[in-house]
């Protein structure tokens, strides 16, 4: 009874539906985009859902990033949405990975589908040389202001390094640029959408869609596959860990997140919890600053980059 109306819905039936029913999808990045996606798509029945993503809930996030309310904030992302979601559809299955997705990490986003809602051109580039080198489909997206951007990519179609180059300086984000909160609700239902028609087997979109709510301008751009694209010729820079970054500014939030490498995060967390004013979650521990995770990172709220290393080395030291 659930999915009576999806089902009667002519392009979905209970044929398909027991197709989603049965596929597993990855969402990377549990913010705007990915929160509306993983709504939408865990009420339409996706039989595994894994959500993947770094950060905390922020009161800057709660204008545009559906399933988080106040009483939310300060927790990780992916905990809170396994747990409202888990209330919308308790039938299906959602795995929760609070992590920094990387190179070392990668191998747990391999689904039937990977769909990204990243905030980052660094991850996208990841992203896009796993799928390639696994022949598995992604749906890219991003937004900005009053518009956004979304592409389909899969073995019929050209890759993402065939159409984005790599930026030679920072691009500009949320932060600079804001976001009207239309926006990735616009775009994170075209790639449900999309999302829906790959599972299924159906015909899917093979250009690059530019929305802009703010006209109500939809353009449809027919890309080509570049002879020169590295990553179609099988080189996998990112996937190697040639591009690995190790101090990264979080779009959305004044936090930098910093790797911790060469340090024993229990005994650091034993350490730390002796301190007042501390709190501790499963995965994490919470100072005023800085959030420590398990993982091996820290998120430090400073305003520079340099600030926010010495925070972090003064409770490594
Ligand atoms: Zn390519």
């Amino acid at each position: 009874m659930r999915y009576i109306r999806q089902e009667q819905f002519s392009k979905i039936g209970k044929e398909n539906q027991e197709k989603l029913l049965k596929a597993t999808v990855s969402i990377v990045g549990i913010g705007a985009l990915g929160t509306t996606v993983l709504d939408i798509l865990s009420r339409a029945g996706i039989g595994r859902i894994k959500i993947i993503d770094r950060d905390i809930i922020e009161l800057n996030n709660l204008h545009r990033q559906i399933l988080f309310t106040e009483e939310d904030l300060g927790k990780p992302k992916v905990a809170v949405a396994k747990e409202k979601i888990l209330q919308i559809n308790s039938e299906i299955n959602i795995e929760e990975h609070l992590i920094d997705l990387d190179y070392d990490n990668i191998d747990l986003i391999k689904s039937d589908l990977i769909i990204d809602c990243t905030d980052n051109i660094y991850t996208r580039f990841l992203i896009n040389e796993y799928s390639r080198k696994n022949n598995i489909p992604w749906i890219y997206a991003s937004v900005i202001g009053s518009r956004g951007m979304t592409m389909n990519v899969t073995s019929e179609t050209p890759c993402f390094s065939c159409i984005f180059k790599e930026p030679g300086q920072p691009l500009d984000t949320c932060d600079t640029e804001g976001i009207l909160n239309t926006v990735p609700h616009a775009l994170a239902a075209i790639q449900a959408t999309e999302a829906i028609k790959i599972l299924t087997d159906q015909d899917y979109s093979k250009e690059l869609i530019h929305y802009n709510l703010w006209n109500n301008e939809i353009t449809k751009v027919k890309v080509k596959k570049s002879n020169e694209c590295t990553v179609c010729n099988g080189k996998y820079k990112y996937l190697e860990g040639k591009k690995s970054r190790g101090v990264i500014k979080i779009c959305g939030s004044c936090n930098y997140q910093i790797k911790i490498e060469n340090v024993n995060m229990l005994d650091l967390f034993n350490k730390l919890n002796k301190l007042n004013s501390i709190k501790t979650t499963e995965d994490c521990l919470i100072l005023p600053n800085v959030i420590f995770f398990k993982s091996g990172r820290a998120l430090v709220k400073a305003k520079t980059k340099e600030k926010a290393k010495a925070i972090v080395d003064r409770y490594l030291g």
